[in-house]
């Protein structure tokens, strides 16, 4: 911006990017209004109450200690952590093993050749070391790594059928992702950037470790709620943004009610394909997203039970299985209540398969799938299906897919202002991009861009 420091803001998205710049630029004297698309706040994080005060995460759910700005927020905004449960040992359904259908394995080790597995993760851990997650676009060889999708490079470099099977499992627990709508260098990025595939992939010690107490959701309730304490903050929900223009003096927000807001700056904290579709006067030199941008792709389906009976029967409620709808099971059963809650992962190219299903066939699938893993399993007592593909305002999750040149088309302009307007977003920040901890980084980020003029 030019013309002295900015009095007043609007933010575009109240999930954690958007709510934690507003209460950034808030915090030291800026008016900021905060202009939501949904009726909640909170984005890709959702909370669902499965028994009175049992909350459970519809959206993002783990963290762990490397997520230093997420655990310094959690501490500000008196909340806690709780440890995820993973005792017990673990089933599969791999089908190509000697025990049957299904196998059960202490850890999470799946009963698959090990020099295969051992060769994909020295595979992939070579490309992990070698890709710049400050400005992935300038890593060595970026050009032949960027034109290269995950399957292109799979059917390249696997050749024993197990590595074959089992990565693109891998890729759709890490990244919700298809192996043939990411880009090598994407996916790359996304390991190293995330801590390594040790830590991206690990329970204890990893990034999976902890969840928030009650729900990842209370992160952006309570950031709101100290929003509407202070008379620098507003947040506005129902207000879907359709365009940002701007003149010499100020910025306007257009919302799709037609409602204006005028301000000095404006930050836009959305998902790049939402971004990207928003109208915006003049227009900025470089696009938020380009035709290879893909939605990360997941559904999650929470099943709940009376309690977590698997526990009793030594089984950790982990899954691993190569045919869905479920591809992987997780015991996210609320710390202090009774209830068990068994979480499926939809993710990748059953991700759509499954979104087209309707309630019943999606409820049958699940609760049939879920007692041949888990044959101790009474009928579910509640049943929840979260289709983050289709959600307007998300367009996909975990994050965004980028695809075949978008990092070296996008990736130099990612945080770059348009004059007047910021870009905020968990898919701005080259550290722990697509996480909590990445939406935080880039909300303290435009802060620092906004007021004391650091990129
Ligand atoms: C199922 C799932 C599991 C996940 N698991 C984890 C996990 O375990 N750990 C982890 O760290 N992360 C996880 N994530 C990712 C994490 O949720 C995101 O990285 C983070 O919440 C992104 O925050 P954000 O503010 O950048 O974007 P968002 O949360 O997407 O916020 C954008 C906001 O903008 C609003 N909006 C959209 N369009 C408009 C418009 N036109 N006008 C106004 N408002 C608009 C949206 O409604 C939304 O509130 C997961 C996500 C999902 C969905």
């Amino acid at each position: 911006m030019t013309g002295g420091r900015a009095r007043s803001a609007v933010v575009v998205g109240a999930g954690l990017a958007g709510l934690t710049a507003a209460e950034g630029l808030a915090a030291r004297g800026v008016d900021v209004t905060v202009l939501e698309a949904r009726e909640r706040v909170g984005g890709r994080t959702h909370g669902i109450e499965v028994a009175p005060d049992a909350w459970i995460d519809a959206g993002a759910a783990y963290l762990g200690a490397r997520h230093t700005e997420l655990l310094d927020l959690i501490k500000e905004l008196e909340l806690h952590t709780t440890p995820t449960t993973m005792l017990g040992a673990s089933r599969f359904a791999l089908g190509s093993h000697q025990d049957g259908e299904h196998a059960t394995r202490d850890g999470r080790f799946p009963p698959l050749n090990a020099v295969a597995l051992g060769d994909l993760f020295d595979h992939l851990a070579e490309l992990t070391a070698v890709v710049r997650p400050e400005a992935p676009w300038l890593t060595p060889d970026a050009e032949r790594l960027d034109s290269l999708t995950a399957a292109e490079w799979a059917e390249q470099y696997l050749d024993h059928p197990d590595a074959r099977l089992f990565f693109p499992l891998f890729l759709g627990e890490m990244m919700a992702a298809d192996p043939a709508e990411v880009s090598v260098l994407h996916m790359a990025f996304y390991l190293r950037s995330g801590g390594g595939l040790r830590y991206l992939n690990a329970f204890e010690g990893g990034a999976q470790q902890d969840r928030i107490a009650g729900g990842a959701h209370l992160l952006c309730e309570r950031l709101a709620g100290r929003l509407a304490e202070r008379h620098h903050g507003t947040v506005r929900l129902g207000e879907a943004v359709r365009a940002v223009t701007q003149d010499a003096d100020a910025v306007t927000v257009h919302t799709e009610r037609g409602a204006t807001y005028r301000a000095d700056v404006a930050v836009v904290a959305l998902p790049p394909l939402l971004a990207d579709a928003l109208d915006l006067g003049p227009e900025p030199p470089a696009r938020r997203a380009g035709e290879p941008t893909g939605r990360g792709c997941a559904v999650k389906v929470n099943l709940v039970y009376p309690s977590p009976v698997w526990r009793e029967h030594g089984l950790s409620g982990w899954s691993v299985n190569a045919e869905g709808p479920l591809l992987s099971t997780v015991d996210d059963s609320p710390a202090g209540s009774a209830v068990g809650v068994l979480t499926g992962f939809v993710t990748g190219a059953e991700a759509h398969r499954y979104a087209a299903l309707g309630p019943g066939e999606q409820r049958a699938a699940a609760v049939a799938q879920a007692a041949r893993l888990f044959p101790m399993l009474p009928e579910p007592i509640g049943f929840h299906v979260t289709d983050w593909v289709n959600e307007p305002y998300s367009k996909g999750c975990y994050a965004a897919l980028f695809g075949p040149g978008d990092w070296l088309r996008l990736g130099p302009t990612l945080t770059a202002p348009h004059g007047r307007v910021h870009w905020a977003g968990t898919e701005t920040s080259t550290e722990f991009f697509g996480l909590l901890e990445g939406a935080i980084r880039s909300g303290h980020r435009v802060v620092a861009e906004i007021l004391d003029g650091e990129a």
